[in-house]
C-alpha cells in the first residue's frame, strides 16, 4: 500500500501548497459559548474514535463512509467525524505498512547474514511488534465549511465570526475571532497587499488554556531549479541533523538539547516512582506522568530543526536537492541514543521541514532511497557495515576512502538522483545487489590501472572481506 511516487516537478511548474496560520485564540467574551463547543467535542472525538478503530482494524479507511453508529450529532458533524477518522486511519496505515514492511526486509537481511555467517556477535533477531490502534487524546476538530464557517465581522471590533453548528441542531454557535498584527501579516498578501483568500476548512483545537484556531491559505509557487541545477545531497541525523554532500554540517542534538532531554528523562523516571509508591499506599488521585517539560523539549527541538534546514537552504541557492527517503529501520538505526518518542516526533520531522523548504522556494527537492546510503563506500561502491568502524567515521575496507560518515552518506544521496538503475530495485536485498555489482566493475576498471601499477595489486587480493562479493 506504498503511496504511489509523485511526478518530479519540472522548472516553471506551479506547485500548490498550503500554508496554516496556528495560534489564533478564541476570545472568552461570552464563556457559555465555548462551554457549548466543549460539549460538541465531548460527544464528537469519541465518534471519531470510533471511526478510527473501524478503520484500523476491520474496513479500509473510507471518507465517504456510510454511518455505522449512533450519535447525537447533526448528519453534517457526523460526515465530519468520519471524514477525520478516515484521515487518521489513513495515515496510521500507511505507517504501519512501511514499517512492516522495513521488519522484513531487516529479517531478510539478518537471515542472509545468518546463511553466511557473517552476522556481528549480539545481534538479534528481528521482532514485529503489532501496532496500537491510534487512542486520540488531545481535542481537534477538522471542520469544513458545513458544519464551521468563519465570516468577516463588519460591525464589530472583531476580525471574524466562526459560525459553528451547535450540538442543539437549531442553535449556531457565533464565536468571535479576532486577529493580532502577526496574523493579519500572514494572511496579506504581500505582492498585492490584499487579504488571502482563506480556505475554507478550519481547525479547532482545546488546549490546557483554552480553545485555538488554525485558519490555512493555498499558494502557488513555481518551481525555480533547472533540470541541470546542481544535486545537493541531504543526509539527516541525530549528530547533525543535516549534512550536506558539500560537506557543511546544519544543527545537532549533542550538547544542550541531549542535556535537557537527560533531565527530562529523569523527571519522568522520579514522578515515576512516585507514582508507584503512591499506588501501594491507596493513594487514588495519581500525579500524572506525562511531562510538561517534555512537550516544551520536543517543541523546542523541532524549532532547532526548522532552523537549521532554513540555513541550510539560504546557504545552497540555485542547487537542486535530494534527500532520504526515511524508513523506520533507517531511524532506528540512526537514533538509538533517543527514546522511541522523540525518535518518531523528531527525525521524521527533518525529510517533511526539506519538503516544505525547498517547495515553499520552489526549490526542487526530490527523495531517494536510503538503503546502505551509510555503508556503501561513495567511491568505489562496497558495501559493507565494517566500513564504519565508528558513528562519526566512514573508512572503506576496500578502497581505504576515509571521511566523515555523514559526508559519505550524503555523496551517495546525491548521485541516486539520477540513478534509475537503484531507483528500479524493489527491497533492500535488490540493491545491495546492485552495490556489489558495481564495486565488482569498479574492481575490474581498477585492475586495468593498476597494470601500471602492481605495488597497489595486493590492495584488495588480501582483504578477507573481498570474499563474500558477489
Ligand atoms: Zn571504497
Amino acid at each position: 500500500m506504498r503511496k504511489q511516487r509523485r511526478k518530479r516537478a519540472k522548472k516553471g511548474e506551479p506547485q500548490r501548497i498550503t500554508k496554516a496560520v496556528t495560534h489564533i485564540r478564541l476570545a472568552e467574551t461570552n464563556p457559555g459559548k465555548l462551554t457549548a463547543l466543549d460539549q460538541l467535542a465531548h460527544v464528537f472525538l469519541p465518534l471519531v474514535q470510533q471511526y478510527v478503530t473501524l478503520f484500523c482494524t476491520e474496513e479500509p479507511p473510507d471518507k465517504f463512509r456510510d454511518a455505522l453508529f449512533p450519535t447525537p450529532l447533526s448528519e453534517r458533524w457526523h460526515r465530519v467525524a468520519i471524514q477525520q477518522a478516515a484521515g487518521i486511519a489513513q495515515s496510521w496505515r500507511t505507517n504501519r505498512e512501511q514499517a512492516y514492511q522495513d521488519y522484513v526486509e531487516d529479517l531478510q537481511e539478518y537471515r542472509e547474514q545468518e546463511a553466511e555467517g557473517t552476522l556481528d556477535e549480539g545481534t538479534k533477531e528481528p521482532a514485529w511488534c503489532e501496532w496500537d490502534v491510534p487512542t486520540l487524546r488531545q481535542t481537534c476538530i477538522q471542520a469544513n465549511v458545513n458544519v464551521v464557517k468563519l465570516e468577516v465581522s463588519e460591525d464589530s471590533s472583531f476580525d471574524y465570526w466562526l459560525k459553528i453548528s451547535a450540538l442543539d441542531f437549531r442553535k449556531q454557535l457565533l464565536v468571535p475571532v479576532k486577529l493580532s498584527g502577526y496574523h493579519k501579516e500572514a494572511l496579506t498578501d504581500p505582492k498585492t497587499n490584499k487579504h488571502r483568500p482563506i480556505n475554507s476548512s478550519v481547525q479547532l483545537n482545546k488546549r490546557e488554556d483554552g480553545w485555538w484556531l488554525t485558519l490555512s491559505y493555498d499558494e502557488v509557487v513555481t518551481v525555480q531549479s533547472e533540470p541541470d541545477a546542481q544535486v545537493i545531497g541531504i543526509d539527516v541525523g541525530i549528530a547533525n541533523f543535516l549534512t550536506t554532500s558539500d560537506g557543511r554540517h546544519y544543527g545537532t542534538f549533542h550538547g544542550k538539547l541531549r542535556e535537557r532531554q537527560k533531565r527530562d528523562r529523569e523527571k519522568r523516571r522520579r514522578k515515576g516512582k512516585l507514582r508507584a509508591c503512591l499506588k501501594k499506599k491507596g493513594v487514588e488521585q495519581l500525579p500524572s506522568t506525562s511531562s510538561n517539560s517534555g512537550q516544551r523539549l520536543i517543541r523546542h527541538v523541532r524549532q532547532e530543526i526548522n532552523r537549521a534546514v532554513n540555513v541550510c537552504f539560504n546557504e545552497h541557492p540555485d542547487v537542486q536537492i535530494a534527500y532520504e527517503q526515511l524508513s523506520v529501520a533507517t531511524m532506528k538505526h540512526k537514533a538509538r541514543a533517543m527514546n522511541a518518542y522523540m525518535r518518531a516526533s523528531n527525525l521524521a520531522h527533518l525529510p517533511k521541514q526539506i519538503a516544505w523548504n525547498a517547495a515553499k522556494r520552489g526549490v526542487r527537492a526530490t527523495k531517494v532511497k536510503s538503503a546502505y546510503s551509510s555503508q556503501a563506500c561513495s567511491v568505489c561502491h562496497y558495501t559493507d557495515r565494517k566500513n564504519r568502524p565508528d558513528q562519526q567515521t566512514f573508512c572503506c575496507i576496500i578502497c581505504q576512502f576515509t571521511t566523515h560518515a555523514d559526508r559519505n552518506a550524503s555523496v551517495n544521496i546525491a548521485a541516486r538522483l539520477h540513478d534509475e538503475e537503484l531507483r528500479a530495485c524493489g527491497s533492500r536485498v535488490e540493491v545491495k545487489a546492485l552495490l556489489l555489482s558495481r564495486h565488482e566493475q569498479w574492481k575490474q576498471q581498477c585492475s586495468l590501472v593498476v597494470v601500471q601499477a602492481p605495488v597497489q595489486l595486493g590492495l584488495w587480493a588480501s582483504s578477507p572481506a573481498s570474499t563474500d562479493v558477489g
